[in-house]
């Protein structure tokens, strides 16, 4: 596209609430033939709540809510935000009077898995069952019952371990965002198909993507998993815009013909993309992908 044509449409995507950094994302994104979305915030609103707690050893309820808000809290992931809420309450709930956040040593994000650190002399570990066999912590048969219950209610369970013990869970729901459907239902009406990639668990991504309407999915897999995702659609010919929020979806925005960040995510995932949704819709992601189209023929 010329640099005025590219101009013209960055400021009827900029007045629609879509950025546009520049002709390349314009100039690819009507070629997509795939929209590969993250799940935690793109697809659901991004505010997840939990809805269950419990302990699985001798530490108080009290004790896991210190533990968990003293890691949870460095944590930018609308999980852990939701725990910290709920862990709070809890905690006030059972008597404490303490609103303390414990320091936190050595704290450490793993990726698309969960965080821990040191709170005190305790070794404190929060997330998914993969984080706790990479931690070598056990998972004993009670504990499997009630992961696997609640997901298939479509929740994410998120794992504490104090000192290499499961000591509490803490299940959590996020809702689809109410247009989701509905996007992903036009995508294929213009002859896109929608694929979700996540770092949650094959039980509750499968749930979301039939609340959706997506068939293909992609779970567990990590924020290099993600991008090589990403890699594998375009070395079958495809053309692909990746749509997510987290910094975990970074390099896969990266990676991907057209990467578009949720207005609403991370600074970092912002960075990453080619055009930002700034008004978190996904609806957006149809804007962008038509004003490409109009723009491309125009000056065809
Ligand atoms: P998505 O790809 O759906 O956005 P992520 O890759 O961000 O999800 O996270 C994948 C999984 O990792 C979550 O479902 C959760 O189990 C775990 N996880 C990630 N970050 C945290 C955290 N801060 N606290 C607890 N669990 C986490
Ligand atoms: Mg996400």
């Amino acid at each position: 596209a010329t640099p005025t044509a590219v101009m013209v449409a960055s400021g009827m995507g900029a007045s629609q609430g879509v950025l546009i950094k520049g002709g390349n994302a314009l100039e690819k994104a009507h070629k997509v033939t795939v929209v590969v979305f993250d799940k935690t915030g793109t697809l659901t609103v991004g505010k997840p709540e939990v809805v269950s707690a419990v302990l699985f050893s001798e530490f108080s309820m009290e004790e896991l809510c210190d533990m968990t808000i003293a890691v949870e809290a460095s944590s930018e992931h609308p999980i852990a935000k939701a725990v910290v809420v709920h862990a709070k309450r809890l905690r006030k709930k059972f008597g404490s009077s303490t609103e303390e956040i414990f320091d936190v040593d050595d704290f450490e994000v793993h990726m698309g898995a969960g965080v821990s650190g040191k709170v005190g002399d305790r070794t404190v570990v929060v997330g998914n069952k993969r984080l706790m066999h990479a931690c070598n912590i056990p998972i004993g048969s009670q504990v499997e019952k009630y992961i696997s219950e609640n997901e298939n209610l479509a929740r994410t369970c998120i794992l504490v371990s104090i000192d290499g013990k499961i000591a509490g869970a803490f299940c959590i729901t996020d809702p689809v965002k109410p247009e989701a459907r509905r996007v992903v239902s036009f995508l294929h009406s213009m002859g896109i198909s929608s694929i979700i990639v996540t770092g949650d668990n094959r039980a509750t991504a499968t749930a979301i993507a039939n609340e959706v309407g997506i068939d293909e999915v992609f779970a567990e897999t990590d924020p290099v998993g993600k991008a090589n995702k990403v890699k594998d659609l375009q070395m079958k010919g495809m053309t692909v815009a990746m749509v997510g929020d987290g910094i975990n979806d970074s390099p896969a925005l990266v990676a991907a013909d057209v990467g578009m960040a949720i207005g609403a995510g991370t600074d970092i995932a912002i960075e990453a993309a080619d055009i930002v949704l700034v008004k978190s819709s996904l609806e957006d992601v149809i804007t962008a992908i038509d004003l490409s189209r109009k723009t491309m023929s125009r000056i065809r």
